[in-house]
């Protein structure tokens, strides 16, 4: 019975003991053990927080003693944007840690104001300084982060106390370093962000000498973008306050919506103009220059506007012109600009890394490497990328002024080809006219056989031609008989219809090679190259009878019968060089068929 009711009590003990055990666990913060071979402590775990009721330190710490204090949400110092200021509540302790001396690091750039109390275990509290609103010479050391040497002896913990106060958004990442650990942070992050900012002046110069050289405004508007996108950065990542700044420190704080607000702008301009807007697409470029102005009135505005609202508007002022970007772009891609798809590709990168800051920055992402460096990488691939696509938008252009230059070339050739074959045409035209002249100038009006004039430019060179070939020719003069009488008797239209029909029958007999010429009247020549004496007196005889036995039927119904009386002069030995000898012979021989009575041919002799 008394062991039964000492087992109760007992285990009522236990009970109690274990409740106190959880009321003391809750109400005081665990500490921090700093044990041997330990380099980096982050304070997360451990750390308890209190949103400011305008207490000061010392019942601060009071009310952390108490439990007041809660346990950071979801492990995450990242608040968001919040209006008052926020304690911080640590223990840490050296367990058997070499090192004594430990920097605090509080690893966001923009808090305005970080104060640090620290309470020794005998009581004494110790107020350190820092923040952007407070000169940068008062941080433990120069570095882009607010930071706090402590001593932290084996067996003496301390108490940190932090006060944070910010119109920037609410991110306390506390880490304790060891000097050596620090370095090598420092180093590691120095060496990224020098690459970093390093491909950033690089793309920036190197567009500003194309701009230069080439006089491409893409190319200036591209190095303002990059130009405000590494000031965003810079003032960010806090190494603006630290280089530029550190004793301005109302600028450590107005510089980031400015630089925001520039480089949105740069932005845009630069999308506008890549994209080739106001001509591919009218209405997004209304929308981006819409979006220019209100950029352009914020980074007017910014300074007026305080911290607080000009980094929250210029923040959600970015999806807006994210969004109008990206749709542009997609625009002129889906109407065939191959470039915009290259634009769109980089812009992928620098969204997704600023996606990623701006949903931490709003506390809605937790603070890893991944996510705090995120935007650096994005940023330099898009940058990388977009610098390859203007090159290649320029040789785009180049290719399309070549093609466009070739195509006038080819259109030129066209038209001087058109106007070599119209002026060929025409001129073969001119041609045939003067053949059609010359042939004309070389006929007689009235029979259309060949003229005086033509048959005398070609007895000669025909006679030599013979001659040089040792070939015979001839000559043969017809004359019509008692012609007059024609005229006389029927009128001189009648006549002329007699000369007609002669003359067609004088060519027929005499055939294609023979030049037959009017000579003069009703009297004709007939020349005959290659044609011996034998032929031509066939060929007169021919003539001879064809034109006796030839009826010419009158209107008035009576039948005329005409004779014809020829004189024949042949060459066969290449004797008679002079075609007025043989002429003459021709002639002799006519005269002496008239006078033998007319209707006859005589063979001219070279004696006669
Ligand atoms: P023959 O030669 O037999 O001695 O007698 P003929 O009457 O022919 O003699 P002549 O040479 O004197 O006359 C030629 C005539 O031919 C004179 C002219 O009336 C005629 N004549 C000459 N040229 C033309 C012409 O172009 N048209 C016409 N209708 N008659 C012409
Ligand atoms: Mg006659
Ligand atoms: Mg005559």
């Amino acid at each position: 019975m008394v062991q039964a009711l000492l087992r109760l009590l007992i285990r009522a003990g236990l009970l109690l003991g274990l409740l106190a055990c959880a009321s003391w666990a809750a109400a005081t913060p665990p500490v921090l053990d700093l044990t041997a071979g330990q380099t980096r402590a982050p304070l997360n775990a451990v750390t308890r927080y209190a949103v400011d009721s305008g207490d000061d330190a010392a019942a601060m710490f009071a009310r952390a003693e108490a439990g007041g204090f809660q346990p950071l949400p979801a492990d995450s110092t990242a608040f968001g944007f919040v209006d008052q200021a926020h304690w911080f509540y640590a223990r840490v302790a050296n367990a058997n840690h070499a090192d004594t001396r430990w920097l605090l690091v509080l690893e966001y750039a923009l808090l305005d104001y970080v104060d640090l109390y620290v309470r020794q275990a005998d009581g004494s509290i110790q107020h350190l300084q820092s923040g952007d609103r407070r000169p940068f010479t008062l941080r433990g050391v120069a570095y882009r982060h607010p930071n706090f040497w402590l001593q932290i002896q084996p067996g003496q913990p301390l108490e940190l106390l932090l006060r944070v106060q910010s119109e920037s958004s609410m991110q306390v990442p506390l880490v304790l370093y060891t000097p050596g650990a620090f370095i090598e942070l420092a180093r590691d992050a120095q060496l990224g962000m020098g690459v970093y900012y390093g491909i950033l002046l690089a793309l920036l110069f190197y567009n500003l000498i194309l701009f230069f050289s080439l006089r491409d405004r893409s190319h200036f508007l591209y190095s303002l973008h990059v130009l405000g996108f590494g000031l965003v950065l810079f003032c960010l990542n806090g190494l603006a306050f630290e280089y530029f700044w550190p004793q301005r420190t109302w600028l450590a704080n107005a510089a980031v919506p400015l630089s925001m607000a520039f480089a949105m702008l740069a932005m845009l301009l630069f999308a506008r103009d890549f994209l080739e807007l106001p001509r591919r697409a009218p209405l997004a470029n209304r929308l981006l220059l819409g979006l220019i102005g209100v950029h352009a009135l914020m980074l007017l505005a910014s300074p007026l506007l305080g911290y607080r609202s000009a980094v929250m508007t210029g923040t959600a002022l970015v999806f807006p012109g994210v969004l109008g970007v990206i749709a542009a772009a997609f625009l002129v891609a889906r109407r065939g600009f191959r470039p915009a798809l290259l634009f769109l590709f980089a812009w992928a990168m620098l969204l997704g890394g600023t996606a990623v800051y701006a949903l931490v920055s709003f506390g809605l992402l937790p603070k890893t490497f991944a996510t705090e460096y995120g935007m650096q990488v994005g940023s330099a691939a898009e940058m990388i990328f977009l610098s390859f696509a203007l090159a290649y938008r320029w040789a785009a252009l180049r290719r399309e002024n070549e093609r466009i230059a070739q195509e006038a070339a080819e259109q030129l050739e066209q038209r001087v080809e058109e106007r070599t074959r119209e002026l060929s045409s025409a001129l073969e035209q001119l041609g045939e006219a003067h053949a059609r002249l010359r042939e004309h100038s070389a006929r007689d009006g009235l029979t259309g056989v060949f003229n005086r004039r033509h048959f005398e430019q070609n007895f000669a060179p025909l006679l030599a031609q013979c001659q040089a070939t040792q070939r015979p020719f001839s000559l043969l003069l017809a004359d019509l008989d008692h012609f007059k009488r024609v005229n006389d008797e029927h009128g001189h239209l009648t006549g002329d219809d007699c000369l007609r029909a002669i003359a067609a029958t004088l060519q027929h007999c005499a055939g294609e090679a023979a030049c037959v010429a009017r000579f003069g009247g009703e009297e004709f020549a007939v020349l005959l190259p290659g044609v011996d004496e034998l032929g031509a007196r066939r060929t007169a005889e021919a003539i001879r009878q064809r034109i006796a036995a030839q009826v010419f039927a009158l209107e008035d119904g009576t039948r005329l019968h005409l004779t014809v009386s020829i004189g024949i002069a042949s060459d066969s030995t290449g004797a008679v060089t002079e075609p007025a000898a043989l002429l003459r012979r021709a002639d002799d021989a006519l005269y002496e068929a008239k006078r033998n009575g007319r209707n006859r041919v005589v063979q001219g002799t070279a004696a006669a």
